[in-house]
């Protein structure tokens, strides 16, 4: 029996949907609240704006695509639900950016894994942004509306031969390990939620709250991009999108789409959302937009096993530790956590070419991956990333590499070998375009020791991007203020990860969902009264 899709089930419903590659003049649209953009931080918003009873309109830049369209396939994948076809990548090319473009944003192709902000995070906001009424406490009744509306909980089913690695090296090493939780109902385990989930499992936004609005007849314009604010001195007058013309991203400026609102939602996410204050000049006194972006930029290292691992079934992330986070010395902490490795995906993350790739792909059954996520936006020499605009508009991330991102990048690489062979690996290497195979501990320590970490060789990757519009109540530091709205302008909120003045230091969608929950509860109460 076929699995139904929820969305095409809703669009024959009659669901107010309008596609952009369909829109060929120009045209307005009216609602009280305009969402840019449909992630994590648009997508609760959207809910919970239209349950208040307000008319919402979501403007997304990305395809509908549902679970008829998910069949696993990585290429069509990664060229249709991912920002750049899946080439994004810093300014320089150094870091390659995994961030999702489509009807329920990176949720839509996320791997699932859910944590709390930690408390560590929510105290240097406040002390060195200012932040107010964002701690444990506060937060704590929304990440159980949301724990409770995205069926987050425990992940009970025994962990991939992937993630068991992660758990027995540091169970034989004494470090910190735990579970996962997960935002899924009814998993399949398939392994494959990076490139949509195919049983709609997953509780992304595009199966929860974005139709919920559509049942409240908010109405969904997608393959349309958010380009610029008309505004006049502290308001916003409206907003002006270009539908696409292709799916390719081609831009119909022929057709312009004029949005008039009450109030303007960004949730373009980190890049998107700078990028689109960017091309409306707004008021920025002290160069905020865009400053101060981050990545969790993230190392691996690659093992060879003697059982199998097939790291391309199972749920992709279910074990981390935190043991090497919050070390008691001011180096970078990182979060230990294990990829999915999909063919294409575990291709790329071999750092090989030709025969060498040839021969390490042959052997991808028998491969396990752990990979770090280095926590950075705590350290003077760790100020982020600057989002700019390339000459057509659109946005780029320059991201400097400094020599104590590098220093926690060797860390990394010496832990995570640690662990493999811990764990039993007859070979470990490190995830860098030098890197031989080394068959123990004290070989791989040599070997990372004299590895060349440089960008381009050092295999360096992202998929939290973080931060460029940060809180904060001082606005020499911060783009909007502890409740999310923008220092200039009477009716601009921002409601995504960009908002973050740091990164997290766990994955951030939780962090998102609950902040956006309490930031856009609060605005509905505002925009009712
Ligand atoms: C492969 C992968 C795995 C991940 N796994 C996890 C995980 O397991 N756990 C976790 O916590 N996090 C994970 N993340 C990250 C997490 O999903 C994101 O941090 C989160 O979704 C970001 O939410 P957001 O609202 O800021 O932006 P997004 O969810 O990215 O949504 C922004 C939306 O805005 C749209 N947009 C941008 N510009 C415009 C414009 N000009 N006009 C109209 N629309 C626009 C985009 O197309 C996008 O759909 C993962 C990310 C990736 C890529």
């Amino acid at each position: 029996m076929a699995i139904p899709d929820p969305i095409q089930q809703g669009i024959k419903k009659g669901w107010q949907v309008v596609n952009g590659l369909k829109i060929t003049k120009p045209s307005v649209f009216e609602a009280d609240v305009v969402i840019i953009g449909t992630g994590a931080g648009g997508g609760i918003a959207a809910e919970i704006l239209s349950n208040a009873g307000l008319t919402v309109l979501m403007v997304e830049e990305g395809l509908l695509r549902s679970s008829n369209d998910f069949n696993m396939d990585e290429h069509i994948a990664y060229a249709e639900l991912y920002q750049e076809g899946g080439g994004r990548s810093t300014k320089d090319g150094a870091i390659t950016i995994m961030q999702g473009k489509a009807v329920g944003g990176t949720t839509v192709v996320n791997w699932t894994s859910c944590f709390h902000t930690p408390d560590t995070t929510l105290q240097f906001w406040q002390d060195q942004f200012s932040v107010t009424g964002i701690t444990a406490e506060t937060l704590a009744p929304w990440y159980q509306y949301i724990e409770k509306r995205l069926n987050i909980g425990s992940w009970d089913v025994p962990p991939n031969p992937n993630n068991a690695v992660l758990k027995a090296g540091c169970e034989k090493l004494g470090y910190q390990v735990a579970s996962i939780p997960r935002n899924v109902k009814g998993c399949w385990n398939l392994g494959y939620c990076g490139t949509g989930c195919p049983t709609n499992a997953k509780q992304s936004m595009l199966v929860t709250t974005i139709p919920t609005a559509l049942n409240n007849n908010a109405t969904l314009l997608y393959a349309s991009v958010a380009q610029r604010f008309n505004w006049q001195q502290d308001r916003i007058n409206h907003l002006i999108c270009y539908p696409l013309k292709q799916a390719n991203g081609v831009l119909n400026k022929q057709a312009p789409i004029t949005i008039k609102a009450k109030h303007y939602l960004l949730a373009a996410g980190a890049i998107g959302s700078p990028a689109i204050l960017l091309r409306s000049n707004v008021p920025d006194p002290y160069r905020r937009i865009g400053q101060r972006t981050f990545l969790h930029p993230v190392t691996m290292s690659a093992a060879q096993m003697s059982e199998e691992i097939a790291g391309y079934a199972g749920a992709p992330q279910s074990i981390y530790s935190d043991h090497f986070q919050w070390p008691d010395d001011d180096s970078m902490g990182f979060k230990l956590e294990v990829p999915p490795l999909q063919p294409v995906l575990a291709s790329v993350l071999m750092k090989k070419t030709g025969d060498e790739l040839h021969q390490r792909m042959l052997k991808l059954p028998y491969t396990q991956v752990l990979l770090a996520l280095l926590r950075d936006g705590f350290h003077p020499e760790s100020q982020g990333g600057r989002v700019v605009l390339r000459n057509d508009g659109s946005p780029v991330l320059d991201y400097p590499l400094t020599p104590y991102i590098w220093r926690a990048v060797k860390k990394s690489l010496l832990v995570m070998a640690e662990i493999q062979f811990a764990a039993g690996a007859k070979q470990v290497f490190p995830a860098h375009i030098d890197s031989t195979l080394t068959s123990n501990w004290l070989e791989v320590k040599a070997h990372i020791n004299n590895l060349d970490l440089v960008t381009y060789k050092t295999l360096l990757g992202s998929a939290h991007v973080m931060g460029g519009c940060g809180m904060g109540e001082k606005p020499y530091n911060s783009v909007v203020n502890s409740e999310s709205r923008f220092h200039y302008f009477d009716n601009l909120s921002i409601l995504d990860g960009s908002v973050f003045p740091t990164s997290v230091g766990a994955n951030p969608q939780l962090s998102i969902y609950a902040l956006s929950a309490l930031q856009s509860s609060r605005l509905a109460s505002e925009l009712k009264s």
